[in-house]
């Protein structure tokens, strides 16, 4: 049984009639998450997990029509069972778990078996089949343990902090950023560029607790930063808000 499809859509599910992370406008797109390269503009229906909701709203339009469910939680699609599993990628990040006629196919969406303190940890799924996508899943990228990694950051942070330097992350606004974040909560003030707040205000509606952050206007002086941490998108890294600053980064 094949209860998935490729085309030029997108993934496709033939039984349930819907797309998963399609890349051109459909009726129905169940989606993985919310970063722009599974989440796009254009479609009539989105059904995604409550975390992602607001995030849609806030990348695509307050306009969209949008169905959110828990994880674990059952819906019936034109016969097939579809539910949404942790992918422990960003938050409410999904595996999407389609059922019919006893036969279950997973596709992963991105994920992460790390688990990062922010995203639901990943939940290993039993299938028959399994679609999955590997960006990074070579043999040749080896990462840190989480907490080795965060030491690494915050030992970072405190050695620009003696030398009374700014310490200037650069990471998307939806994951990294927030991930980042997390690694420094509690060592120095955060500041993070209005694109990054933006999303993280999303967060808060679901009630997603992150750590305290300020906004600050990047347009005028950096001086106000000095010794702290700030974090920007990759769009602005060449930008002269901060070539104009003493950091490290
Ligand atoms: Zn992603």
């Amino acid at each position: 049984m094949k209860l998935i499809k490729f085309t030029n859509k997108g993934i496709y599910c033939p039984q349930g009639k819907f797309y998963i992370d399609p890349w051109r406008p459909v009726d129905l797109a169940v989606i993985t998450h919310g970063h722009a390269d599974h989440a796009r503009w254009g479609m009539k229906k989105y059904l995604c997990h409550h975390f992602t909701k607001p995030i849609l709203y806030k990348r695509i339009s307050e306009d969209i029509e949008c169905q959110s469910v828990e994880y674990g939680e059952v819906i019936n699609m034109n016969g097939v069972k579809v539910s949404f599993h942790p992918a422990g990628h960003i938050i409410g990040s999904a595996q999407i778990r389609l059922e019919y006629k006893g036969y279950v196919s997973v596709v992963s969406g991105d994920y992460k078996v790390q688990d990062d303190g922010l995203s639901t940890p990943f939940e290993l799924v039993k299938c028959n089949e399994f679609v999955t996508e590997s960006t990074f899943g070579l043999p040749i990228y080896n990462w840190l343990e989480v907490d080795d990694l965060n030491k690494r950051l915050q030992n970072w942070v405190l050695r620009n902090k003696e030398n009374q330097k700014t310490s200037v992350f650069i990471g998307y606004s939806l994951g990294k950023a927030q991930r980042i974040m997390k690694a420094v909560e509690g060592i120095g003030k955060i500041h993070v560029h209005y694109s990054i707040g933006k999303l993280n205000e999303a967060f808060e509606t679901v009630g997603i607790k992150l750590p305290e952050y300020e906004i600050p206007d990047f347009r005028e002086s950096v001086k106000h930063v000095q010794d702290e941490i700030v974090i920007v998108p990759p769009a602005l890294m060449d930008s002269n808000v901060i070539k104009k600053s003493p950091m490290q980064r």
